[in-house]
């Protein structure tokens, strides 16, 4: 179980240096996932290897909206990407472009794990209200 609000999702998703488990309660289907940011794109990766910090995957690539006008994190798009060596159709892939679709509204079965680090600045989560949404309070902006 994991105290994390699924609320806050779509905020920690880009929120920098995110890396999370999402486990799907139903299934048992489990990934681990990495999006980090370089300019204005988002760096998707899965954890395909027993080390925790080195065995990640590139899996694709989120984009800014094409127009200026429209909502800076819901006009954001997801591609898997060309040079990507894990297939469109793999689980892995499947599945965080399915969470990218909803994570605005992820369901209950779905559970994210910040493993207790801020999505920003990967220091330790301490506070309750900083492991509910996955940023410190400093990242979150409330200090
Ligand atoms: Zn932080």
């Amino acid at each position: 179980m994991t105290d994390f609000d699924r609320a806050a999702f779509a905020a920690f998703l880009v929120s920098g240096n995110a890396t999370f488990t999402a486990t799907n309660t139903q299934t048992g289907n489990r990934f681990t996932y990495r999006v980090r940011q370089k300019d204005t794109l988002y760096f998707v990766a899965v954890l395909t290897g027993p080390d925790n910090i080195a065995d990640y995957t590139f899996l694709g690539t989120i984009f800014p909206p094409r127009s200026a006008g429209s909502d800076p994190l819901r006009g954001l798009a997801y591609y898997h990407g060309k040079r990507s060596s894990i297939s469109p159709d793999a689980q892995s892939a499947r599945a965080f472009e399915w969470l990218f679709r909803w994570r605005y509204t992820l369901p209950e079965f779905i559970e994210i794990d910040p493993m207790g680090r801020c999505g920003r600045c990967g220091r330790s989560l301490t506070t309750p209200e900083s492991v509910r949404t996955g940023l410190g309070p400093i990242c979150a902006g409330r200090q």
